[in-house]
């Protein structure tokens, strides 16, 4: 199984963060990379380079294409504005209210900072693009190997799945699940599977497929009634139109251990029998040590989570999202995949 990272993910180190009212220093490090890529290593995989550049065809098929400018050019007008601070960090998101009476993205890079972000939870700095491409070329790549038939893992720092077309949030500025299951569907499978069984719902994943039958979603998370993204990531949300039916959340009650975590894994499994290649989007934080986290699951939970994906039969992409104990992720990822490969 190939591994895909770039040291150009580095160039992205987010500063700011702001939980329960009070500033603390970002969770999203590098040193997320350095635990993930040594476990790597442990394990015997290769490290590999992703395509350069960065195949953005796939990237346009799922986001905005004023969206990506905003990425690419808004941090060199951030730091025009006098006295910014070093990252892109709004405080004023449009209401849904404003939206409805005709709101729109207005020329000023403040303004526009509050259109394309919904929290104040993905600053961007200087190397920000830098590092969101080179990490979405992960995924590519990752999915390349598994429109040929091959598991792969991509090291994806920054994360993606909170990611809509056309905003950021917690962390995630390329939504690398969606450009993953994109590339499998350009690639020729007919019908793609989403496993998230990060600890956070996976909301920008669940809306870039609402509509569609051709890649089934299915969430295993927190309850959102009281875990981020708080205002989705219910059992009812099912998706719409040709879509309707093919969105599955499974919402879990705080402090689920592995049985009832792995049920519903499965449960998410079964429903994404008959697809032709299957993401996994895989957060590390529904672990039990996780500074922000929900869920109990312990490390053997994570190994099974592994075998019940095998058991699906269907070539994986591995993307990485979340999980940010850097003390345990290591070990978890090495047992998810070590689980996946039998
Ligand atoms: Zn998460």
């Amino acid at each position: 199984m190939k591994v895909f990272w770039d040291e150009r993910q580095r160039a992205h180190a987010p500063a700011f963060f702001m939980l329960r009212g009070a500033l603390l220093t970002n969770f999203e490090v590098e040193a997320r990379a350095d635990a993930l890529l040594a476990a790597c290593r442990g394990a015997g995989l290769g490290i590999h380079a992703p395509p350069d550049p960065a195949p953005m065809n796939a990237v346009r098929e799922v986001h905005a294409q004023d969206y990506l400018d905003f990425l690419r050019d808004g941090h060199a007008a951030w730091a025009a504005i006098p006295g910014a601070g070093p990252e892109i960090v709004p405080n004023s998101h449009p209401a849904p209210e404003m939206l409805e009476d005709g709101g729109r993205v207005p020329p000023h890079i403040m303004g526009q900072a509050g259109w394309y972000t919904y929290d104040t939870s993905a600053p961007i700095g200087a190397g920000t693009w830098e590092a969101a491409v080179a990490s979405a070329a992960c995924a590519v790549a990752a999915a390349d190997e598994a429109a040929a038939g091959r598991h792969a893992y991509a090291l994806c720092r920054p994360p993606g799945h909170h990611a809509y077309p056309r905003r950021a949030a917690a962390h995630c500025l390329i939504n690398n699940a969606a450009v993953a299951a994109e590339r499998l569907r350009a690639g020729g499978a007919a019908r793609v599977g989403v496993l998230d069984i990060d600890v956070h719902h996976g909301n920008g994943t669940q809306h870039i497929f609402w509509r569609r039958d051709d890649v089934r979603t299915v969430s295993v998370h927190g309850d959102p009634a009281a875990c981020y993204p708080w205002f989705v990531g219910h059992a009812g949300e099912r998706g719409a139109e040709a879509g309707a039916g093919w969105n599955l959340n499974l919402p879990l009650a705080r402090g689920t251990g592995d049985e009832g975590w792995l049920r519903a894994v499965r449960t998410g499994l079964r429903a994404l029998e008959g697809c032709d290649a299957l993401v996994v989007s895989l957060g590390l934080d529904a672990h039990r040590d996780e500074p922000l986290g929900f869920l109990g699951v312990g490390d053997d939970g994570f190994a099974r989570a592994g075998e019940a994906v095998r058991g699906l039969g269907l070539p994986c992409a591995v993307v990485q999202e979340g999980g940010y104990n850097t003390e345990a992720i290591g070990g978890l990822l090495g047992r998810f995949l070590g689980g996946l490969v039998g």
